[in-house]
């Protein structure tokens, strides 16, 4: 007779789970040595008890923070009704679901994924074919161009207009039809474009690129020239939306509108992978009839509920508002530790990079030691930590881990 035990009654030490994924999983990530057991608001526990800020905030995917009472409530209501249906059937979850983004995005049509890189490959997808029935760009010669410093997700596709070698190299051949541009120069984007381009597909802050925030005025005038030459303008804010940067989307910090959003990470409310293209019907429906694009999970009913449910949350708590005045505050203590090892600190909201100097070196360390001191966070490009935090977080534990991080990094 088999045993009855599950193997999620063995009670491995920090050790073993140390071991046991180092053995049994790929070496892709290189994970910080601390093994996460519970999570509450923005602190996470270890396996020994200890309670730690969590500043990372799943890369701006936490934005309610941990286990949120509510979201939690509407996770479990769900599970009792349906879960899975397949889009091969209507359900009552994912047309609301539709309806309440499509309302958030001021976009006409809306199609549900559940990673933001499948988000992305969908939006490239719907930019060639709306270049191919709606511009008139001839059979496979449509291109779309993307910024240097991108991050766009992992997928073949993706990684083959990466310019990061880490998740770029030997992972070819790689897909064409891309062009990259510098970030943040408009007269590139301007001398880049081509009666074959279909669309321009940028971050409106580059995230994992080190938190790289372009001059005032950019997206007005990307949004321009993509008007002038019929280029549709494709903003990837799976990273910067959702109340993150201070506004419900990135792009609002400026007059202008893109033809198409992309969004994922904050959209599951730190519980579920949703991730979801909105746009016009122009583009949606030219690109898309049925048997064109899907997915067996993309907008099932539990997901579906539990983001209609985190929208609904982050927009009643003025989350935009929330993460505008804790930003600055935020921004403002890190720079009163006048560090000598910093650099620069910037950002919007509460996405928040600091840089460190050539002489102090590469973050890593640094992270090490505020770990020990009960503050979780997260290199990207080596020099440049990144603070997401919920944007439930407090002043007060604002203070708090920011007095934890000076112990490691004040003069
Ligand atoms: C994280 C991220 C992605 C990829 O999302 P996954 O859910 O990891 O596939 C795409 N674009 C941006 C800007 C991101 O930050």
């Amino acid at each position: 007779m088999g045993t009855t035990t599950s193997a999620l009654d063995r009670n491995l030490n920090h050790e073993e789970v140390l071991e046991l994924t180092e053995q049994k999983s790929a070496h892709n990530y290189a994970p910080m040595e601390v093994v996460l057991t519970r999570g509450e608001g923005v602190y996470v526990w270890d396996k020994n008890g200890k309670k730690l800020f969590d500043m990372l905030g799943c890369y701006s995917a936490l934005n309610v923070g941990h286990l949120h009472p509510k979201l939690v409530e509407v996770m479990v209501n769900q599970l009792k009704k349906i879960t899975l249906t397949s889009r091969a059937f209507y359900t009552e979850e994912m047309a609301l679901f539709a309806d309440v983004l499509c309302e958030l995005t001021g976009m006409e049509k809306m199609l549900p994924m559940n990673t933001g890189a499948e988000a992305v490959e969908t939006a490239i997808k719907m930019s060639r074919r709306w270049a191919y029935r709606v511009k008139g760009v001839e059979a496979n010669k449509a291109e779309i161009i993307v910024c240097s410093g991108n991050f766009h997700g992992r997928t073949t596709t993706i990684v083959s207009f990466s310019d990061d070698p880490d998740a770029h190299d030997e992972f070819g051949p790689y897909t064409p039809g891309f062009v990259t541009v510098p970030f943040n120069d408009p007269e590139a984007l301007e001398a880049a474009i081509t009666p074959n381009t279909a669309a321009f597909l940028v971050e409106p802050i580059q995230g994992e690129g080190g938190i790289i925030v372009p001059d005032d005025g950019y997206l007005v005038q990307i949004r321009e020239i993509c008007d002038r030459h019929n280029v549709l303008l494709v903003l990837d804010e799976v990273q910067t939306g959702f109340f993150r940067t201070g506004k419900v989307f990135a792009f609002e910090h400026e007059d202008m509108r893109p033809d198409a959003l992309i969004m994922g990470k904050a959209l599951g409310g730190g519980i579920m992978p949703v991730s979801a293209v909105a746009s016009s019907h122009e583009a949606m429906d030219a690109a898309f009839p049925p048997g064109s694009h899907g997915s067996t999970f993309g907008g099932n009913p539990l997901s579906s509920a539990v983001a209609i449910a985190a929208i609904e949350l982050m927009k009643e708590e003025r989350m935009d508002k929330q993460a505008a005045e804790k930003g600055a505050y935020f921004m403002r203590k890190l720079e009163a530790i006048n560090s000598p090892l910093v650099k620069e600190i910037r950002g919007k909201g509460l996405l928040i990079g600091m840089e460190f100097t050539r002489e102090a070196g590469k973050a890593k360390p640094y992270l090490k030691k505020m770990m020990k001191e009960g503050v979780l966070a997260k290199d990207t490009h080596e020099q440049t930590v990144r603070f997401a935090p919920p944007i439930t977080i407090t002043t007060e534990e604002i203070d708090q881990a920011v007095a934890l991080v000076a112990r490691v990094i004040g003069g």
